[in-house]
């Protein structure tokens, strides 16, 4: 009996550190996702005030051709001013470059305010570009350190796991069954070893019948307390 338990015992050190290495980077996708996270929103962010300015920039100019636009029509109109003998036309002209002249500069009070959002979002864009680069680029190379770490890690678990692969192939095999259904409900160590009527797993008193029975080891006795298989400690 114990030396079919012996290369049980060799599978479960594997498994532990399998189950170790698992659980260290269970959480890597998830952080590196959430970093890639914050990178796409600081780079949309940065995107949309360049977009905006572009916007803005666009605005302004289009006002600015509407005062030159006015201006024209307003020196046209002048001129034409000179030549006119009809009062009721004089007024009608006047009346027309004083609208123009009103308009012209409800547009240049516009184009200061389009101007001033161009600053504005000028600045925020060059802040947004600045911590860019100090607190967020710096993240790049955290997720390909995070990457990196995964792979190595899932490259250990796959060595482990051919190892234990072969070590599976000189376990008795009706052994090996009992062990891998307790493997599938339980997580490692499934076999405790223990030299007193104490549980090596869970350090829970064992019944002192159930312990004969581990010292006989004639047979797998589990552990009425954890369903650990119990085995005489093994010197
Ligand atoms: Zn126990």
């Amino acid at each position: 009996m114990i030396e079919k338990i012996k290369p049980l015992l060799e599978i479960q050190k594997l498994d532990i550190q399998i189950s170790e290495i698992e659980n260290s980077y269970k959480k890597l996708p998830e952080k590196i996702s959430d970093i890639n996270q914050i990178i796409n929103i600081e780079e949309k962010k940065i995107e949309n005030l360049n977009q905006k300015v572009s916007e803005l920039e666009l605005a302004s100019k289009g006002y600015e051709k509407d005062v030159i636009e006015i201006e024209e029509k307003v020196k046209l109109i002048e001129e034409k001013l000179f030549s006119i003998s009809s009062t009721k036309e004089f007024e009608a002209l006047q009346k027309e470059t004083g609208d123009l002249k009103r308009k012209k500069i409800e547009i240049e009070d516009s184009l200061i305010k389009v101007m001033e959002e161009i600053e504005t979002n000028k600045e925020d864009s060059k802040k947004t570009q600045e911590n860019f680069e100090s607190e967020i680029l710096p993240m790049k190379g955290q997720i390909e350190e995070l990457e990196l770490e995964l792979n190595e890690s899932r490259t250990e678990v796959e060595s482990l796991s051919n190892q234990r692969l072969d070590l599976a192939k000189n376990a008795d095999k009706d052994f090996l069954k009992i062990y891998e259904r307790l493997c599938s409900s339980n997580k490692p160590p499934i076999i405790s070893e223990t030299n007193s009527e104490i549980c090596g797993h869970c350090n829970m008193k064992i019944p002192p019948q159930t312990y004969i029975k581990v010292l006989q080891s004639k047979e797998i006795v589990l552990a009425p307390c954890c369903k650990k298989i119990l085995v005489a400690k093994i010197t």
